[in-house]
């Protein structure tokens, strides 16, 4: 089975107990219980705020990390966000510095 990926932050739902629940309980494959919980989503936000904070997500994983490419990672989430469900729709705003 292919790795799935929440389509609204982009984490991968490799584990039963990340993904997301419909109204009635049972699993929705398409995003992570923080981003989607019995049948909405747990917050309103937009993309380009998405981005910022698993941005500021990311370097707090990799602060000891001297090879993390702050900019790589956020150029690489600009590529990847608009393809993800939740934001093929959405309009192009990206002012994330
Ligand atoms: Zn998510």
């Amino acid at each position: 089975m292919d790795t799935l990926f929440c389509q609204s932050c982009g984490m991968p739902l490799e584990k039963e107990e990340v993904i997301a629940t419909h109204k009635d309980g049972s699993k929705n494959n398409d995003y992570c219980i923080y981003c989607y919980k019995d049948g909405a989503f747990t917050q309103e936000t937009t993309m380009d705020e998405m981005i910022k904070s698993s941005l500021e997500h990311m370097k707090e994983l990799f602060k000891d990390d001297p090879d993390f490419d702050q900019q790589a990672a956020l150029d690489n989430m600009k590529y990847f966000f608009p393809k993800l469900k939740r934001w093929v729709n959405a309009p192009l705003d990206l002012n994330t510095k």
